[in-house]
């Protein structure tokens, strides 16, 4: 079965956010205090989860990613991994971390099923990773990236946001890791999400930055096949690479014409957009899966043809979506 969206594009990835908390509070993400917690209450339970996952991989979903907040705050993920990858129909499991848990709980996702990871990592440097993340600890994020490669959830991706003047020094640094080690660094756009002042304006910059400073550096990008299928992102590798780079710029060439992605927010709405105020909430449906199948392409069949972010960038005053951060959603 195939599902496709009111403008034909086949629809075949649902990215759930199973929890609003991190445990870490990226500048970007979220304010200093962190964000306002949802309650457990309000939170979708793993057995409604369950039910989506089911309903879509019928339909045609075939791959998930489970996503946040932090997933690896979220008690007995390990039970939803091994749920999840038991429906029938789903070929492709990941998750989004910011890895620094993943020493303790690595082992076990594989064991359940989980296929790969992404792992968010915007510096190699350790005071800047502190002051990027306000609490992280840089050596944890790396031990979860070592025993990420260790366990097998490959390909394994870093997810790093390009920021002026923080860690736009370090694009060699970040391609010299990609020499050494088979990991795929996924540059992305800074976007402008969330209530909370992130300096957007200061510190966005267009990835064509990578590729004019990969050249320069005598690592001139080769663009090759995207590893672990398709995505949004272009990918490319450098001289004597182990591993890829990939270059994800919703804002200065977004990627909507090829868009496969439907999301389930921590608090059970669909959204068929990230940048997108319309979704819908799965409660009043998650025990009849006929309605739940038709709220699923009802809410496809709305989707828009581009983000507001491509669209004209004014998507602060007009479009109240954008204004939930990237942690409630699902990034
Ligand atoms: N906590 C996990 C992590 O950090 O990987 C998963 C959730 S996080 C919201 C998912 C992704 O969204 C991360 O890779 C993060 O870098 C990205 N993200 C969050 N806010 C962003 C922003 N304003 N612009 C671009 N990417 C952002
Ligand atoms: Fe937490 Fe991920 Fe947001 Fe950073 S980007 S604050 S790790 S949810």
């Amino acid at each position: 079965m195939t599902l496709k969206d009111g403008q034909g594009r086949m629809h075949d990835y649902l990215r759930i956010s199973i929890t609003d908390r991190c445990n870490l509070r990226c500048v970007y993400c979220m304010g200093d205090d962190g964000i306002e917690q949802t309650s457990h209450d309000a939170i979708l339970s793993y057995e409604e989860i369950m039910k989506v996952v089911s309903a879509g991989a019928e339909l045609g979903i075939s791959k998930i990613r489970i996503t946040g907040g932090e997933p690896l705050v979220r008690k007995d993920l390990i039970e939803l991994i091994r749920m999840i990858a038991a429906v029938p129909g789903i070929k492709d499991l990941a998750m989004t971390t910011n890895g620094t848990l993943l020493p303790r709980y690595a082992e076990a996702l594989k064991n359940a099923g989980l296929n790969r990871v992404n792992i968010s990592l915007d510096t190699l440097n350790a005071d800047k990773y502190r002051q990027i993340t306000r609490c992280g600890k840089f050596e944890e994020a790396m031990k979860g990236i070592e025993t990420a490669l260790h366990y097998n959830l490959r390909p394994v991706k870093l997810n790093t946001v390009l920021m002026k003047g923080v860690n736009d020094d370090e694009v060699i640094d970040f391609l010299q890791l990609v020499r050494e080690k088979p990991l795929h660094i996924r540059f992305i756009e800074y976007m402008q999400i969330g209530d909370h002042d992130q300096g957007y304006s200061s510190h966005y910059l267009p990835l064509s930055f990578i590729e004019k400073t990969a050249k320069k550096a005598g690592l001139p990008l080769t663009p090759v096949p995207l590893p672990g299928g398709a995505g949004p992102a272009e990918s490319y590798s450098i001289p004597g690479g182990k591993g890829t780079i990939g270059l994800i710029h919703p804002i200065s060439k977004h990627f909507c014409d090829t868009c496969n992605r439907l999301r389930l927010t921590a608090e059970g709405s669909l959204k068929a957009c990230l940048y997108w105020q319309d979704e819908k909430p799965v409660q009043p449906v998650l025990d009849d899966k006929k309605a739940l199948q038709g709220l699923i392409r009802e809410v496809l069949g709305g989707k828009p043809v581009e983000h507001q972010m491509a669209a004209d960038g004014s998507c602060r005053t007009i479009n109240p979506g954008a204004m939930r951060g990237m942690s409630k959603t699902g990034g």
